[in-house]
């Protein structure tokens, strides 16, 4: 069930109330909640109950954090899992309340060698960005000693999402401009997907064109009407992905997150411009997508319209505008990457089945020379 409103934390107290919650475990990033102001209605709730606080993890789940969260959860043994902040916490959140009841280690469920077998206890997802959405999404991501997977179970998807804008208005523009391109990004990608399907497409569409015409307000002059637009878009972009999945950018992006600590939105908004330059030029030869080429090209073509251009190339002209207007880098050499080897690095991380989701195939190569283009490079070659 989703709540998405202006004060819709104070759902929570109906929540505990109708599903009589009395032990919580408490995923909480604790910046975020003392500066978002969820402690006023979460607070008032949590005094009457047995609660558990997991704080202290790192940004994007790694396993030690999820092993230290499991144990916690066994310990109290909680009917109810409260995950607040951003897509680490819920991530978070997600994976602790379903692997701490598996019989099998967390270990082998996160790289995939056993597979989940029970739902864990009810997830209540509030996030603190407009972002990710992973509270519309049955997957999560967690990084196991540098390497990135992602963990999909339908029982991963919370029972309860409550998206307030208000819980945005203290975060640094920063932040609301790298996780508005991830919205932005995923809901470009899951129109393009080979897994996309109409109903993703209109989710997805929807969440374009919202953040389109949000989110440099929401970076440089937020109101709470461009807040409340941008979680709006963030969620219709998370069920849109729940759906399609997402592809290229996102597979070319993990390794620039854990070995260069960029952003996630912001590493998967840089190649988003030449993939869609790529992904317009498909034929019937190297096409992924077993809808054809001339499918893919419709995709494309409404995302060229969406973005309020009539080409693919003036489509990637008004991304990078976008991109540029709410301050963050344009090109890989901006963020450091200026070397033939941090490519080959880059290219050769990418995850197979993630990009067997993009529409049109892509080789080493191909990704190598595309990303070697002076205007993704942002420099000549070293
Ligand atoms: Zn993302």
């Amino acid at each position: 069930m989703n709540f998405l409103c202006e004060k819709a934390i104070d759902e929570i107290e109906g929540i505990f109330t109708r599903g009589q919650y009395h032990k919580v475990l408490f995923v909480v990033d604790e910046d975020a909640y003392r500066a978002c102001g969820a402690d006023t209605a979460l607070e008032p709730v949590l005094e009457h109950c047995l609660v558990s606080r997991f704080v202290g993890f790192e940004l994007n789940p790694k396993l030690a954090d999820i092993q230290r969260g499991i144990k916690e959860s066994r310990e109290l043994n909680p009917d109810v899992v409260v995950a607040l902040g951003g897509g680490t916490a819920i991530d978070l959140g997600k994976l602790i309340s379903s692997l701490s009841v598996q019989s099998t280690d967390a270990r082998d469920v996160i790289t995939g060698c056993e597979a989940i077998t029970r739902k864990g206890p009810p997830l209540i997802a509030i996030p603190t960005t407009a972002g990710t959405g992973s509270e519309a999404t049955h997957f999560a991501v967690a990084y196991v000693g540098g390497e990135k997977f992602s963990i999909a179970d339908e029982s991963l998807l919370p029972d309860y999402s409550i998206i307030d804008p208000q819980l945005t208005y203290s975060l640094p523009a920063r932040i609301t401009a790298a996780t508005g391109l991830d919205a932005l990004c995923q809901a470009i990608e899951s129109i393009w997907a080979v897994a996309g399907t109409d109903k993703s497409t209109g989710f997805a569409s929807e969440a374009v064109e919202i953040a389109v015409a949000n989110i440099v307000q929401s970076v440089t002059e937020p109101t709470p009407a461009s807040r409340m637009a941008m979680c709006r878009a963030s969620h219709l972009a998370g069920q849109a992905i729940n759906i399609s999945k997402t592809t290229a950018p996102h597979a070319l992006s993990y390794f620039m997150t854990s070995s260069d600590g960029i952003p996630h939105g912001i590493a998967v908004a840089l190649t988003l411009g030449p993939m869609l330059t790529f992904n317009a030029g498909v034929r019937d030869s190297d096409c992924a997508d077993p809808r054809g080429a001339e499918h893919v090209r419709r995709q494309i073509a409404i995302i060229v319209n969406l973005l309020g251009a009539t080409n693919a190339d003036e489509a990637c002209e008004r991304f990078a505008e976008i991109v540029s207007k709410i301050g963050c880098p344009c090109s890989l050499a901006e963020v450091g990457i200026t070397t033939t080897d941090q490519l080959h690095k880059i290219v050769s991380s990418v995850n197979a089945q993630r990009m067997s989701n993009n529409p049109r195939k892509t080789t080493s190569t191909s990704l190598t020379k595309l990303l070697s283009e002076p205007f993704v490079r942002g420099s000549t070659i070293e």
